[in-house]
């Protein structure tokens, strides 16, 4: 991805560094050549060139761009689950996804990372925003999901004779569990993403208490995975299931529904992120009854909402890291809506506003493994950078309107924001 050249100057905004601390009133944010070259009050800044770009914030705030840690680039915004895999031929799901990614930069998050994908369409993508053929976040791809034969992702009836394998690669045993990942390091994934747990989407055979994938599935895939470099998350819910991803040596969970104890003691002994994905459950048990939802669905996503709600605050107060993200991409929960992730854990599950920024910036920065770079605004670092109209340390519901961007910039270039449309 191409970053600027000359210098690009930022000031008259509260700064948010993205490490959690005091804002910076009156701050002021120096980059040369896309990368950071200052960070701190407008009184002390260095001396620029007479023709440095220059944006105002007015007032508002600047701060690092958001990592959509859950991102689901594929989905289309479906009225059905089933959807996801056959409504439509891989080269207009390919066209809605380059959609998705600029529309997830214009709000905000300029990098993400994949939480699976139709066949390969994210790693594909990844390139070509990459090669600023489209715009789009510095994107983590996942390729194709493993799941256990008879798991919450195996729903097409065999009668049908079309499979899964647009979405899903089904496994019995260690062995094929290997040869999926195998086929996953071919096709240039980054980020092994598995099943071990049922969902409350599927009641009557793979509720959010069912394991999808035996310990033996998942040790066999984190050995593989890892041997090639790879890394390993999972959908998590119940909490076996989490048990046996971190003991499989998982580098990432998703959900972390359902934590006891030891759970928890297993996850904060390796320091391994959470992304809890949780807005999704109350936009469900919100819309669930107009759009014709089973009642079973829609309790099993009232508990998932409760039990996601109390993990997330376990693991914030024992020291553990939460990434922010979402699954976005469907008819209830559309693209467009990640930053109500943000909002939901301030207003819904009680955290302050700039632990949730920190988690949405520099700990998605971590996970993506790329928070030298990423994450924080400081010196040395990409210049990926954004300027909101607002207060978002008092009112990060800011950032769900993306209208309040004056500049959503990506290596010092101006990519999105009212800025851009100015041009
Ligand atoms: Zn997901």
């Amino acid at each position: 991805m191409k970053t600027a050249t000359g210098t690009l100057v930022i000031s008259n905004g509260r700064l948010l560094d993205g490490n959690g601390g005091t804002p910076c009133d009156h701050g002021c944010l120096v980059a040369t050549d896309g990368l950071i070259t200052y960070v701190g009050s407008a009184e002390a800044a260095p001396p620029v060139p007479a023709d440095a770009v220059r944006i105002d914030a007015g007032g508002g705030t600047i701060m690092p761009g958001l990592v959509e840690a859950h991102f689901h680039p594929t989905y289309f915004n479906v009225a059905a689950l089933e959807d996801l895999d056959i409504k439509y031929p891989v080269e207009y799901v390919t066209l809605l996804a380059a959609c998705n990614a600029k529309l997830a930069l214009e709000c905000g998050y300029t990098s993400a990372r994949s939480g699976g994908s139709l066949f390969n369409i994210d790693v594909w993508l990844k390139k070509a925003i990459e090669n600023d053929l489209v715009p789009g976040p510095r994107l983590a791809a996942s390729g194709r999901e493993i799941c256990g034969v008879g798991g919450l992702m195996d729903w097409n009836p065999d009668f049908r004779k079309i499979g899964m394998d647009g979405l899903v690669l089904l496994v019995n045993g260690p062995d094929e569990a290997r040869s999926a990942v195998r086929k996953l390091v071919k096709d240039g994934v980054e980020w092994v993403k598995t099943y071990p747990t049922g969902d409350a989407a599927a009641p009557d055979v793979n509720d959010h208490h069912t394991l999808c994938m035996t310990f033996e599935e998942m040790h066999a895939v984190v050995q593989t995975a890892h041997n090639h470099s790879m890394k390993v998350t999972g959908h998590c819910r119940a909490t076996e299931g989490i048990k046996n991803a971190l003991r499989a040596g998982y580098d990432a969970i998703e959900h972390g529904t359902f934590m006891d104890d030891e759970a928890l003691d297993l996850l904060l002994a390796r320091d391994v992120p959470v992304v809890p994905a949780l807005y999704f459950e109350k936009a469900s048990v919100e819309h669930g009854p107009a759009i014709g939802m089973p009642q079973a669905v829609i309790d099993g996503h009232q508990e998932t909402l409760e039990g996601g709600a109390e993990s997330a605050r376990k693991i914030l107060a024992a020291g553990g890291r939460l990434g922010m993200g979402g699954d976005y991409g469907f008819a209830w929960n559309p693209h467009g809506d990640y930053a109500k992730e943000l909002a939901f854990f301030v207003d819904y599950v009680g955290l302050a506003p700039l632990t949730v920024l920190t988690c949405a910036t520099r700990t998605g920065a971590e996970i993506l493994d790329r928070s030298h770079e990423i994450g924080t605004l400081e010196v040395g670092k990409l210049a990926d950078v954004l300027v909101v109209d607002g207060d978002v340390a008092t009112s990060i519901d800011l950032l769900t309107d993306r209208n309040t961007f004056i500049a959503v910039v990506q290596g010092g270039i101006v990519k999105a924001g009212r800025l851009a449309t100015a041009r």
